[in-house]
């Protein structure tokens, strides 16, 4: 990296926010994942959109993180920058039934700042570990919930550091997936519309949702939650069960015994051997019932 470039850089962000070396495995629930070339905690809304402009224009490598829960990092690391939202970018605003939230913000907040507000709506989202922006590119959701049924609007920034307020039809969300999964927009900030509800009844309702996750996911592991899609007329996770393959191993990456639509870390697991788990998974369900598992989990850097 040149050396004007690191100095735009440390200006936008100030020295102690660009990390070198960064071990990604510290930053992904899957706490797996080689290092950052650089890792920078973002300050504020400018220089995101500063350094989206910048690198987009110069073709400079960059990854946007969330809470890194999402993804698979691969052991040879990122090249380029890593731009962390989660570090600074986390204000969240209420007004009337509306909540705004900048693109860093964990869902846990959102939904416990809606809960104290007596807000409905963000119940299903209280329990997943992302970030605001990493559910709304993932339209992420739970127990009948996502982030399409409460997204009122989404302010980005694109390329050329030009910032927009899309829509919630805008947005083109569908199964896990939005417009941001095809165009090079980066999440700011979004305002959600919730419904005036009973505080007691929307507490109930996350407090069951977290008991069903307790008893039915390995929260006890590091995973990035479920590891394939919903493939059509399945469950990834009764497909991998009926396939034999509970409680299967490669190195440090088992397929979950409490719930095999969970790849899990069961201790010093490379990113390679999870890659190596999803590939046997996948080939031996498509040979036995002839469905293509189609990967949630992102592959970032290099493997
Ligand atoms: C135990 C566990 C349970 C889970 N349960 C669920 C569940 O019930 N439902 C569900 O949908 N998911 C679930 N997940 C998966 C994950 O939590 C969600 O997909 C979450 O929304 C990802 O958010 P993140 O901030 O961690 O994104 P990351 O993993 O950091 O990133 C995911 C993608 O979003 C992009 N991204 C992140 N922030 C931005 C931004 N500001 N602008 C543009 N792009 C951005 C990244 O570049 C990347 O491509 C679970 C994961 C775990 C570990």
């Amino acid at each position: 990296m040149n050396k004007e470039l690191i100095e735009f850089v440390t200006q936008l962000v100030s020295n102690e926010n660009l990390l070198m070396h960064e071990p990604m495995k510290n930053h992904t629930t899957f706490r797996v994942g080689g290092e950052a070339e650089y890792f920078v905690k973002l300050p504020d809304v400018q220089a995101f959109c500063a350094l989206i402009k910048r690198f987009s224009e110069e073709g400079i490598p960059f990854f946007v993180l969330g809470n890194g829960s999402n993804i698979l990092v691969g052991d040879k690391g990122i090249p380029g920058f890593v731009l962390d939202t989660s570090a600074f970018l986390t204000d969240i605003t209420v007004e009337g039934e509306r909540i705004t939230a900048q693109a860093g913000a964990l869902l846990s907040k959102v939904a416990n700042t809606a809960k104290a507000q007596a807000l409905a709506g963000m119940e299903f989202a209280s329990g997943i570990p992302g970030t605001i922006g990493g559910a709304i590119v993932m339209n992420a959701g739970a127990y009948d919930g996502e982030m399409a049924f409460v997204v009122e609007s989404v302010t980005v920034v694109d390329a050329n550091g030009v910032i927009r307020t899309l829509s919630n039809e805008e947005m083109q969300f569908g199964y896990r997936t939005s417009i941001l999964k095809k165009e090079a927009y980066y999440v700011l900030s979004t305002v959600l519309k919730l419904q005036t509800g009973e505080r007691a009844q929307i507490e109930e309702k996350m407090a069951d949702f977290a008991a069903r996750r307790r008893e039915k996911q390995p929260l006890e592991y590091p995973s990035a939650g479920s590891t394939f899609k919903r493939p059509e007329g399945h469950f990834a996770g009764k497909l991998i069960m009926d396939a034999g393959l509970r409680g299967f191993r490669i190195g440090g990456a088992q397929v979950s015994e409490k719930h095999c639509g969970f790849v899990i870390n069961v201790g010093g697991s490379s990113a390679a051997d999870i890659v190596d788990l999803m590939d046997e998974v996948r080939e031996r369900v498509e040979k036995q019932f002839g469905v293509t598992l189609e990967p949630e989990v992102i592959r970032v850097g290099d493997f």
